[in-house]
Parts: structure tokens; C-alpha cells; sequence
């Protein structure tokens, strides 16, 4: 569902942030990518949504070549594919209902502070998606209320409204405590197993990697430096 072939990212002309990146991701895959701070692993998420343009390479998704779309075409693509962020990125004075309900059409309606233009079925699948994550309860909350864990969780359900096929997860545990942790990776896990979302997720604990995925990516220098099953990692390490 996800084929990236020969991928380069560069900042500036000297030095690549990615080189040769070759990756394929399958429907239905748990798949982390692993390595040290500023080894890459966020550009290469950014690039497959293009929230950042990729120097050169390809990258299809779903049968589309991503790197060459016009953004008109990009705005249904990206759709498919949701992002969960480290610091969340929620709007901190909006309730968490306000929030998920945006994940599909933008903020823009909501600073005015209009819920009445989304349908019903909207409101119903974003209280489903919010009930699912045990935050049924918070819908009503704003922000700037909650703690970490559950602002991840209004981050994790503000992607999934989107119904995407695809969940980029970018260090979405780095900034939570040990419990908090588990928690947001049980309901990745969950959502990948019973939603059959593919989930792509950047990390940097590889004892967490290890635990959850189908398969690990190993990112260093910008450079795919290990591809394979969690059990063959601890040979490699
Ligand atoms: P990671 O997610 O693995 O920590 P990043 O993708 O964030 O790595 O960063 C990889 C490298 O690219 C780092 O050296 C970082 O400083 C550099 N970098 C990231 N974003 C930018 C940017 N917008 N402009 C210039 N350099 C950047
Ligand atoms: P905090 O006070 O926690 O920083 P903010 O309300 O400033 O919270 O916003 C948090 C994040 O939400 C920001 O990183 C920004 O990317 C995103 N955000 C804020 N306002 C908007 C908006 N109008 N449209 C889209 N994203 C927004």
C-alpha cells in the first residue's frame, strides 16, 4: 500500500537529511521506525504526507504516485493518510469533540465556533472513534484540560476521523510518562489489528519497537540501516 523507492530529502545542497531510501509498507502492517535523534525519521514520515517535498525519488501510496501530485489532488490523497503528532497539535481552547470533528475539515469553521455544519453521522462516528479511546466521557472538555495521555488519545481520534488507510504516528509517546506510554501504544496496536489501519511509527525506545511491531526500519544518518522482524534486531544491536 506504501512503496518508496530511492528517496532523497536535503535541507540544503550539501548535506541529505534521507539518501536512498527504499521502504514498502503492506496493508494491515505494524511497522516502526527506529533511530537516534535526527537520524530522519520525521522528515521521512513529512515527506510521505508532503507536508515536506522530497528532493527526489518516489513515493506511491494506494496506486498514487504522491510526489508529483498537484494540491488539489494531494487534499484527497492526504486524507487517506492520517498524522498523530509528539506535542499533539490540538487547538488548546477547543473541546476534544471540537477538535476530533476538525481533524476532517479543517479548524477553520470552528474558530467561530460553529459545530451545528457537521451532520449527525459525523457527530455520531466522532464519539464512536472518541469512545473507542476511553475519552467518550471528556468529549465536552477543552484542551487545555487534559493531561498528555489523553490529548494524545483526541490526537490519535482526530486522525482516525478521517478514516484514513494509513496512520503516520511521529514520536507520539516521546513526550508521556511510562503508563501513558503503553497506553497510547496499546490503542496504535488496537486500531491497526481490529480497524486493519496500516500504522507507521516513529520511535526512539527500542524495547517499545520491539514489543509492538510486525516489522522495524532502522533509520541512522539518513540511511535505511535495518530492515527486519523484531527477533532479528536483538542480533543485529
Ligand atoms: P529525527 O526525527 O530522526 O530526529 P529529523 O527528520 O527531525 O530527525 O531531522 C533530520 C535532520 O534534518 C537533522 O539534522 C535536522 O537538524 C535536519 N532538519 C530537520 N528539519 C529541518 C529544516 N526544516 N531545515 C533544515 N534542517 C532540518
Ligand atoms: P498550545 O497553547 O498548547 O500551544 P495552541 O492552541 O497554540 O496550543 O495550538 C496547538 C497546535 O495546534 C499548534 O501547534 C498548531 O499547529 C495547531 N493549531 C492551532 N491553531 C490552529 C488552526 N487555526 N488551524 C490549524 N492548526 C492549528
Amino acid at each position: 500500500m506504501l512503496k518508496i523507492k530511492d528517496l532523497y530529502k536535503s535541507y540544503n545542497i550539501k548535506t541529505p537529511v534521507l539518501s536512498m531510501i527504499e521502504m514498502e509498507l503492506k496493508q494491515g502492517e505494524f511497522v516502526s521506525i527506529i533511530g537516534p535523534s535526527g537520524a530522519g525519521k520525521s522528515t521521512l514520515l513529512r515527506c510521505i504526507n508532503r507536508m515536506i517535498e522530497p528532493s527526489e525519488g518516489s513515493i506511491v501510496f494506494d496506486e498514487t504516485e504522491i510526489t508529483s501530485l498537484s494540491k488539489k489532488a494531494l487534499r484527497g490523497e492526504r486524507a487517506k493518510i492520517g498524522m498523530v503528532f509528539q506535542h499533539y497539535n490540538l487547538v488548546s481552547r477547543l473541546t476534544v469533540f471540537e477538535n476530533v470533528l476538525h481533524g476532517r475539515f479543517g479548524y477553520k469553521s470552528t474558530l467561530k465556533g460553529i459545530l451545528s455544519i457537521f451532520t449527525e453521522e459525523e457527530k455520531q462516528l466522532a464519539l464512536e472513534i472518541l469512545d473507542k479511546l476511553g475519552m467518550k466521557e471528556f468529549a465536552y472538555k477543552r484542551c487545555d484540560q487534559l493531561s498528555g495521555g489523553q490529548k494524545q488519545r483526541v490526537g490519535i481520534a482526530r486522525a482516525l476521523v478521517q478514516q484514513p488507510k494509513l496512520l503516520l504516528c511521529d514520536e507520539p509517546i516521546a513526550s508521556l510518562d511510562p503508563n501513558s506510554s503503553k497506553v497510547i501504544m496499546d490503542h496504535l496496536k488496537e486500531i491497526c489489528e481490529t480497524m486493519g489501519i496500516t500504522v507507521l511509527v516513529n520511535l526512539h525506545q527500542v524495547d517499545v519497537a520491539v514489543k509492538y511491531s510486525d516489522r522495524i526500519i532502522g533509520l541512522n544518518k539518513g540511511r535505511v540501516v535495518f530492515e527486519g522482524l523484531p527477533k532479528e534486531l536483538s542480533n543485529y544491536a
